[in-house]
C-alpha cells in the first residue's frame, strides 16, 4: 500500500499543507490565512479540514499517512510538542497542537519543528545543500534566522534556540533592533528595518526614486520598490544595498569563523533581488578574508525551493529524522 507524509507549515498568519509521497513528491496542497485573533480551537477545526480536503486530493486514505510533520514559528519545548516562545504565533501557544494532531493520526510518526531548522532540512536533504556535511540554511525575510547541518545532523542547540544568527551584533552599538538590541544583524538586512532606514532618509529630505516607486505600491518600501530603484540607479537604493550585502557578508564571515562551514544556502524574500545581493554578499565576504581564509569558505548558494514551498517540504522532512 502507498503511504504519505503530510507537511504543515503554521506561519503567523497563514497554514500551508501539503500531502507527499514517501519518496517525498507532492501531491496536493492547501493554504489558508487565520486570523490570530480567533481562538485556536477555531483555527485547529479549519485545519482539520483543510488536512482531510487534502488528502482527498492527492487521493490517500487518512490512513496511509505514516508520517507527520509540523513546522513552527517559534522555540520548541525540549520535548519538541509544543511552543515555548513564538512570538508570530502566539494562538498555539496555549493549544494542545501535538496531542490535537496526533489524535487525527493515531497511527502515525508526528514530529513538530522549529520553521528555519525544519527549511534547513529540506535544502539539505533535497535542496541546494545536497551532499553538504555542514551547512547553513538562512531565511532572510521580515526577520533572519537559520538551521544549521554541523556533521551531517541537525544542530538544535541546548536550549533549542541555536541559530537565531539576525540577532548577533555585527556593528556594536548600531541600529536599534526589534529584540531590544543594537547592531544586529536584522536591523541592517531584515525586510522589517532596511525600509525604516529609507524612510527615515526620505523625511529628512533626501532624494530618491523610491518615494515615486512606493507611491506606486500603496506606499509601502519593499524588495520590490529597492529592486526597481536598484535597476534605476538610483543612489540611496545602491548605498542601502550597500549596507545590506555589507550587513550579511560580515554576518556570514564571522560565522564562518567560527563553524567552517561548506556551504550557506540562502533563501527567503530578499533573496528575490537575485544574482546582484549574492554577488554583493560574496563580494564583501570576500573583502573580510585575509591569507587565513580559504576562498573557497565563502560559498553562496540560492535555496532550491520557493517560499511557498519550503514550509511544507521543511515540514515533511522533519517527520523523517535521519
Ligand atoms: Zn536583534
Amino acid at each position: 500500500m502507498q503511504s504519505y507524509t503530510l507537511g504543515i507549515d503554521i506561519g503567523g498568519t497563514k497554514i500551508a499543507l501539503g500531502a507527499l509521497s514517501n519518496a517525498f513528491h507532492l501531491l496536493a496542497r492547501r493554504e489558508f490565512p487565520y486570523d490570530p485573533a480567533r481562538t485556536a480551537e477555531d483555527t485547529f477545526a479549519r485545519l482539520a479540514a483543510q488536512i482531510r480536503d487534502c488528502l482527498s486530493d492527492a487521493g490517500a486514505e487518512a490512513a496511509a499517512v505514516t508520517h507527520v510533520g509540523v513546522g513552527l514559528p517559534g522555540v520548541l519545548s525540549p520535548d519538541r510538542r509544543s511552543l515555548k516562545f513564538a512570538p508570530n504565533a502566539a494562538l498555539f501557544n496555549a493549544f494542545p497542537l501535538y496531542d490535537a494532531l496526533q489524535s487525527l493520526f493515531p497511527g502515525a510518526a508526528l514530529r513538530m519543528e522549529n520553521d528555519a531548522n525544519a527549511a534547513c532540512l529540506a535544502e539539505s536533504r533535497l535542496g541546494a545543500g545536497q551532499g553538504f556535511r555542514n551547512m547553513l540554511y538562512a531565511t532572510i525575510s521580515t526577520g533572519i534566522g537559520c538551521g544549521l547541518i554541523l556533521d551531517g545532523k541537525l544542530y538544535r542547540g541546548s536550549r533549542f534556540s541555536a541559530g537565531e544568527i539576525g540577532h548577533m551584533r555585527i556593528y556594536p552599538g548600531g541600529e536599534a533592533c526589534g529584540c531590544g538590541g543594537q547592531g544586529c544583524a536584522e536591523a541592517y538586512a531584515g525586510g522589517a528595518n532596511y525600509p525604516r532606514r529609507i524612510r527615515r532618509r526620505i523625511d529628512a529630505g533626501e532624494e530618491t526614486a523610491m518615494t515615486a516607486l512606493a507611491a506606486k505600491h500603496g506606499g509601502a518600501i519593499d524588495g520590490r520598490v529597492l529592486s526597481a530603484a536598484l535597476s534605476a540607479g538610483d543612489p540611496m537604493a545602491r548605498e542601502v544595498f550597500g549596507e545590506i550585502c555589507a550587513a550579511l557578508g560580515l554576518l556570514f564571515y564571522n560565522i564562518n569563523k567560527l563553524l567552517d562551514l561548506d556551504a550557506f544556502v540562502l533563501g527567503g524574500g530578499l533573496t528575490n533581488l537575485g544574482e546582484p545581493l549574492f554577488d554583493g554578499v560574496r563580494r564583501e565576504y570576500a573583502a573580510l578574508c585575509t591569507p587565513m581564509d580559504d576562498p573557497a569558505g565563502g560559498r553562496f548558494l540560492p535555496a532550491h525551493f520557493s517560499s511557498a514551498e519550503i514550509g511544507i517540504f521543511g515540514a515533511a522532512m522533519a517527520a523523517h529524522p535521519a
